[in-house]
């Protein structure tokens, strides 16, 4: 399976590229991972929504959930062009159900339409999902709203694991322990804002990808305009292993076991 970078800019989408974005795809089709601000469009430019398994949100915030506004009318267009009859799973945190329906009634009356394209689900962190062949497991990381991360495993036992936005701590080294790639946030330069606003350095991305055992850490969620380069030399401290920074229409290969 592989991972595609549609989007990597925090908090939101700099010059020609997308806020967070992400598509783990095999040859059966592909599930969206986050939909933040100009996820859609970058995303259209490669991907056919008849092939889209699933949507899955880490939280609530817009770098990672606005473009669900755009994608619930890519998906009604879809429909009218025959290009695909069944409703997406959209799995959102607990709690996310009322809260996407909130904001939809504040745009008008837009809950009858997205009922139409989405069948929503929330998840929890002690539950596992199946979408297509892939398993899907959860767990709660601390980012000061209900935001969790996720390892998705391939038919061959491959696993991919995503930290979402977070700060150190809530069992990481564990729950991401031995996956062959971790996306891994490195948003912030300095510890103390680490904790201020609940993200991860990129020694501490480092750090958890030697203590987890990664095979591949790939640095995420930066600011429109950063060194992406300077982020991995300060990361590359802690992890001696392979070691990249996501670049916009990036694709990985996550290993087979
Ligand atoms: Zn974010």
């Amino acid at each position: 399976m592989n991972l595609r970078i549609i989007g990597r800019s925090s908090p939101y989408a700099g010059p020609g590229e997308a806020a967070i974005g992400y598509v783990v795809e095999n040859e059966g089709g592909h599930i969206m991972l986050e939909c933040g601000s100009g996820v859609v469009a970058k995303y259209l430019e490669r991907y056919n929504l008849a092939e889209l398994k699933g949507v899955i949100i880490s939280h609530l915030h817009p770098d990672h959930a606005a473009d669900l506004f755009p994608l619930g009318f890519a998906l009604q267009h879809a429909v009218m062009q025959d290009l695909r009859k069944e409703p997406v799973a959209l799995y959102l945190p607990p709690g996310g159900v009322d809260a996407f329906n909130t904001v939809l009634d504040c745009f008008g009356n837009l809950q009858r339409h997205y009922a139409q394209v989405f069948t929503y689900q929330e998840y929890g962190a002690d539950r596992e999902i199946s979408i297509g062949d892939w398993k899907v497991y959860f767990n709660k990381v601390y980012h000061g709203v209900n935001c969790h991360g996720v390892v998705i495993e391939g038919n061959k036992g491959q696993r991919l694991g995503y930290t979402a936005d977070t700060k150190m701590g809530s069992g990481l080294e564990l729950f991401f322990q031995g996956v062959d790639l971790l996306l891994c946030e490195a948003t912030v330069d300095s510890k103390e804002q680490a904790q201020n606003t609940n993200h991860l350095t990129p020694e501490e991305a480092g750090m958890l990808g030697s203590a987890a055992g990664v095979g591949h850490l790939v640095l995420t969620h930066f600011l429109p305009g950063t060194d992406g380069e300077m982020k991995r030399s300060l990361a590359a401290r802690h992890f001696s292993g392979k070691l990249t920074v996501a670049e916009p229409d990036a694709l990985y290969c996550i290993g087979e076991r």
